[in-house]
């Protein structure tokens, strides 16, 4: 394996107003490769001092200097220049959040891929944002200007580091607006890495700035603080409710992306071969650590046997192992604390139900955070393995008795953020797609997500939408402006 960061500890400041800064307490905390369980860099801890300065920072370009000046047209320019360099070193990127996350290198190549194509949309996007002309009577002239919110605030977790990022900063960029934000402590390495690309593209210094640290204090005092209009988070639902109550005080704009449990679907006559692989695709990839992970897996009575069967034996053939190793199909979970919290879910279901595969830790490995795929059958859709969401390479598995039942049980949890339904019968697909609460259904595949088609979710998934142009409209405010053309006074008086 060679690595820049393998052999090296690296220290990383926090980014603010192109400049990296350390954080007022000297504090730093330490990032781990969680294959190894090693440090592989020292990371500065915000408090919100430092958070404060960072607001600071993305306030005053936001207010003056030259960012709300640039013209839409110049701001998709500058994010084509960011994409281009993150093509260019994306073999560096991959390597630095495999390490980082533990998930397969081959996985994480995709997603640095998804990150550049992200910024690629939303710069496509920037100028093509048109205000509208009211229909007001003939005597005055109405219309609406989009104007970007201001200050985004920007809380991400550890699945998918950078493109979390870019889901976040690409279009609060496109819209005008400036960041603050703040990378899980698990996973900063690679929004640090890329911090200075910002300048470098040509975006002015303090448009993007990113503070460090726990989330109790850096993200709790970026979600306070008055100079931040916005707040978009992605993380528990725990987190979500914390951050609304928080951001009450000020008022501020709140987008929220919480995940689910969401239901993965199987109807008797669905492609078999296409559907046991659907099965475990949906579960498993990412180490399961997805906010949209097919988690409970309801299959029709009629080939609910065989079904867990042909999935039982399949998930045999996933291959765990390093993440930098390119037949790697599943790596290490991304931390101890995770890898003790799927732990625990693992001992809770197997008193509540039947182990298919799994349950434990893999043999082979003495260090790292790794759990076997697991497959729990005859799972009562009451259990908690089947309405908490777990995060880690667990499936539920869940038998149904017909379309109406299927619904049923789909719809039976707090979260909506994404299903997926398998059958052959169209009609079928599409009365189960409309009875379905959720924001995203897939139809004969799950997890394919596009930058071009909107994510969020129902429910308790949160609210808002992230991506297609509906991302871009959470960075905007509408203002309306009426014209009198009416030289005649009002004459009320
Ligand atoms: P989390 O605690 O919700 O973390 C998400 C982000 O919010 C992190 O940057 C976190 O900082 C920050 N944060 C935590 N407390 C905060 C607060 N009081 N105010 C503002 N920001 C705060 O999630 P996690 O600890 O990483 O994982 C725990 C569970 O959350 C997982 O097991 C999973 O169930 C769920 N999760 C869901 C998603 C998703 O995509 N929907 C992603 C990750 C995790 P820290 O990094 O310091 O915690
Ligand atoms: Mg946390």
């Amino acid at each position: 394996m060679s690595s820049s960061v393998k052999t090296v500890v690296r220290a990383y400041q926090n980014y603010v107003n192109g400049q990296w800064v350390k954080s007022s307490s000297g504090e730093m905390f330490p990032v781990y490769d969680p294959s190894t369980e090693e440090v592989i860099a020292q990371v500065a801890s915000a408090n919100a001092a430092d958070v404060d300065q960072a607001v600071k920072a993305a306030r005053s370009a936001f207010d003056s200097g030259p960012w709300p000046q640039t013209s839409a047209a110049e701001r998709g320019r500058l994010l084509y220049k960011l994409a281009e360099k993150i093509r260019q070193n994306a073999a560096h990127l991959a390597e630095i959040e495999c390490r980082n996350t533990g998930k397969p290198i081959v996985e994480a190549e995709y997603d640095i891929a998804d990150v550049a194509t992200c910024y690629e949309y939303y710069a496509g996007l920037a100028n093509k944002v048109l205000g509208h002309v009211n229909p007001v009577p003939a005597n005055a002239l109405s219309f609406t200007l989009r104007e970007p919110v201001g200050v985004a605030g920007q809380i991400i977790p550890w699945n998918y580091p950078l493109l979390m990022a870019a889901w976040k900063l690409a279009p609060a960029l496109a819209a005008g607006c400036t960041c603050v934000l703040k990378p899980a402590e698990q996973t900063p390495l690679t929004a640090l890495e890329i911090a200075p690309w910002f300048e470098e593209a040509g975006f002015p210094p303090g448009v993007v700035n990113i503070v460090n640290g726990m989330g109790e204090i850096a993200g709790a005092a970026l979600v306070a603080h008055p100079g931040v209009d916005k707040i978009a988070f992605t993380g528990s639902a725990a987190v979500g409710k914390v951050i609304v109550k928080s951001a009450a005080d000020t008022l501020k704009r709140v987008t929220l992306e919480l995940g689910g449990k969401s239901p993965n679907i199987f109807f008797e006559g669905a492609d078999w071969e296409a559907a046991v692989d659907g099965a475990l695709f949906g579960v498993f990839i990412n180490q399961g650590e997805v906010c949209s992970a097919g988690s409970r897996i309801l299959v029709e009575k009629k080939i609910y046997s065989k079904f867990v069967e042909s999935m039982t034996e399949k998930a045999k053939r996933i291959k765990l192992g390093a993440p930098m190793e390119r037949e790697t199909k599943m790596g290490p979970l991304v931390s101890k604390e995770q890898y003790d919290r799927v732990s625990s879910y693992l001992e809770i279901g197997k008193k509540e139900a039947k182990v298919a595969i799994g349950g434990g830790r893999p043999k082979q490995f003495g260090k790292g955070y790794y759990v076997e795929p697991t497959i729990f059958y005859d799972v009562e859709n009451s259990a908690r393995i089947a309405r908490e969401e777990i995060f880690g390479p667990v499936a539920s598995v869940i038998p149904f008795d017909g379309e109406g039942e299927a619904i049923r049980i789909a719809n039976d949890t707090p979260y909506g953020l994404a299903a997926a339904v398998w059958t052959r019968d169209i009609f079928k697909a599409f009365r189960v797609v409309k009875a379905l609460r959720v924001g995203i259904v897939w139809v004969n595949h799950m997890q394919p997500t596009y930058v071009e088609a909107p994510w969020g979710g129902y429910k308790q998934s949160g609210f808002g939408r992230e991506l297609g142009p509906w991302g871009l409209e959470e960075y905007f405010e509408t203002k309306q402006v009426f014209v009198n053309l009416d030289e005649t006074p009002i004459g009320w008086y």
